[in-house]
């Protein structure tokens, strides 16, 4: 962050969503002094479909926004990975990480934004106004500004801002007017839910859990002694459908692997997100988006949460150079378009052969046994995966 502004500028910027992304963001904004105002539909501690596992690369990521000891404090240690593929059971080390609940890192990084400076809304809902913006065109000169409506409880409040950073997550709303969706049809949708009073015999500590079959795949994991997060990504369509509720669902897959007497029907209610796979332009004009926000591919090691830090600690910093080098705010959409693309395409599409050769049978079967016998074949994958 050594490039960054360091003097008062009069410029202002809106951060929509304070998930991983959009907290990251906007400490990072407001540690350089650039104006932010950072807005959640929510209210925090909020939960969110998420298997919570971070590995090397995402405590990297909480190391450089000066989260990583305070994240381990309230975390659960994770060295060890069990897969069963097809009920064949792999198990290997892996490099040291955290499950940490979404209760907890969430409000963790937006306490910093906020102590860093940034000015936080809660419960606020952003709407992108299109009176200048027409969503076929780039903003003209004349667009001099972003207008926006933030509504509350109490009020519906118009303001303008310098640059608008989209980090509302898959969520589908008015925003998706300027950087529209492109779904990928019948891709999975994520299920997610906490079990509480879980024996820790069952599902032992500091071990990552994760079951793969026809129907998708499970991850457990132990978050302390008393919770389990159980995160799903399953088929979509009628024919899946079918085979039951999304808890049955999973509850089917974890009973075909080869982890025994795991129950998950004391359990909290259930989440879903919309379907899981979807692109968009990252930026266009003074709007860029970042996080899930910018386009999702579903992690299989605990990507998500990396690359979202990643790109809410990347975003910041080009918006202090924009300001800095006094730039023209229009060009800001271009110039993140590249940027997310060179960062993190390579990993995302590593990461979509892997979950898309666990939706294969005959790849899970290759992969059990081989994986089964030479764990260690897994390693540079991962380790690529999870290169900062
Ligand atoms: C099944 C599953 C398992 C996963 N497991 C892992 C894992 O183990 N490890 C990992 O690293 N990642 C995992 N992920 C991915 C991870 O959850 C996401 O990548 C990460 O949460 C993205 O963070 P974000 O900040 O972009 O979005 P989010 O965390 O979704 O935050 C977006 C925020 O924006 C708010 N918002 C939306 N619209 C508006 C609006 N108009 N105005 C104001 N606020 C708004 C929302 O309320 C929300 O709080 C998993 C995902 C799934 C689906």
């Amino acid at each position: 962050m050594e490039n960054f502004v360091t003097q008062v500028h009069d410029s202002k910027v809106l951060v929509i969503g304070a998930g991983v992304a959009g907290a990251s963001c906007a400490l990072m904004l407001a540690r350089v002094g650039v104006a932010v105002d950072l807005v959640e539909q929510r209210q925090f501690p909020r939960a969110k479909v998420c298997g919570c596992c971070i590995g090397p690369a995402g405590l990297e990521m909480l190391d450089r926004l000066s989260l990583r000891q305070a994240a381990i404090a309230e975390s659960q240690k994770t060295t060890r990975w069990l897969g069963s593929f097809n009920g064949r059971q792999v198990d290997m080390p892996i490099p040291d990480g955290i499950a940490i609940s979404r209760k907890t890192l969430d409000p963790m990084i937006v306490s910093a934004a906020e102590t860093a400076g940034a000015n936080v809304t809660m419960q606020c809902t952003a709407e992108l106004q299109f009176s200048k913006l027409q969503s076929d065109d780039l903003p003209s000169a004349d667009d001099k500004l972003v207008d926006v409506t933030l509504k509350t409880n109490a009020s519906n409040e118009n303001r303008t801002y310098s640059a608008v950073v989209v980090a509302a997550g898959l969520s589908a709303n008015r925003l998706d007017k300027w950087l529209p969706w492109q779904q990928v049809p019948h891709g999975p949708f994520g299920v997610s839910l906490t079990v509480a009073n879980q024996p820790d015999t069952t599902v032992l500590p500091g071990v990552i859990y994760m079951a793969c079959d026809d129907d998708g795949y499970v991850g457990l994991v132990r978050l302390n002694e008393s919770e389990l997060d159980v995160a799903a990504a399953l088929c979509s369509g009628s024919a899946a459908s079918k085979r039951g509720t999304p808890l049955q669902r999973i509850q089917r897959i974890v009973d075909r692997s080869c982890f025994e007497g795991i129950d998950l029907q004391t359990s909290s209610p259930m989440m879903t997100t919309p379907m899981l796979r979807r692109k968009r332009l990252a930026g266009k004009g003074r709007i860029i988006a970042i996080g899930d926000a910018a386009g999702y591919v579903e992690p299989f090691t605990g990507e998500g949460m990396t690359w979202a830090m990643q790109s809410g600690v990347d975003a910041a910093k080009l918006i202090a150079h924009v300001i800095d080098q006094r730039d023209e705010w229009c060009s800001l959409g271009a110039k993140w378009t590249v940027a997310i693309d060179q960062q993190l395409q390579h990993k995302k599409r590593l990461c979509r052969l892997v979950t898309n050769a666990c939706r294969s049978h005959l790849m899970r079967e290759a992969a059990g046994i081989t994986l089964a016998r030479f764990p260690s074949l897994a390693t540079p994958l991962l380790s690529s995966i999870n290169r900062i």
